[in-house]
């Protein structure tokens, strides 16, 4: 069943290029509601759980030293259609092959650091949202 959530990370790249004010802009200009929010930084352990599905990956390594490498805005957000509406709002892995306008295309530099994380399903959204807040901390 779809369900109305989304979660998104702006990842330490963008945070580090100061993009983090108009990358959240531009997500509740597109009509996403923020239920949750934190600043943080990710240590090993937790980047590498949160990214387990891609434990086998060449790239794995260095996904976790880049999500490791500065501070983090992770949030859930809500709205129709969340999860999809989201994955056009951010524009394709490679911000080279993203849209324009999408905040990948405008705020990301390389397939690596690409400025935002966004769920590909509702079961992951939700599980992801969960990894990161009680629901104490969503309003
Ligand atoms: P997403 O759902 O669009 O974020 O893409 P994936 O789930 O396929 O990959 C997760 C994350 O791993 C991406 O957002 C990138 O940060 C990173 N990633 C994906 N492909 C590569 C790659 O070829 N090299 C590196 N270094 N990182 C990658």
């Amino acid at each position: 069943m779809a369900t109305n959530r989304t979660f998104t990370m702006i990842k330490p790249d963008a945070v580090q290029n100061g993009y983090a004010g108009k990358i959240l802009d531009q997500m509740t200009e597109a009509g996403f509601k923020v239920i949750a929010l934190k600043y943080m930084q990710l240590d090993e352990s937790t980047a590498g759980n949160f990214y387990g599905v891609h434990r086998e990956r060449p790239f794995f390594n260095d996904l976790v030293t880049f999500m490791t490498s500065g501070p983090i805005y992770a949030a859930i957000l809500e709205k129709e259609n969340a999860v999809e509406d989201f994955r056009a709002l951010i524009g394709a892995t490679n911000p080279a092959e993203a849209a324009e306008g999408t905040i990948r295309q405008r705020f990301a530099k390389s397939i690596d650091a690409n400025a935002v994380h966004g769920s590909d399903s509702d079961v992951n959204a939700d599980i992801e949202g969960s990894f990161f807040f009680s629901q104490f901390e969503r309003f």
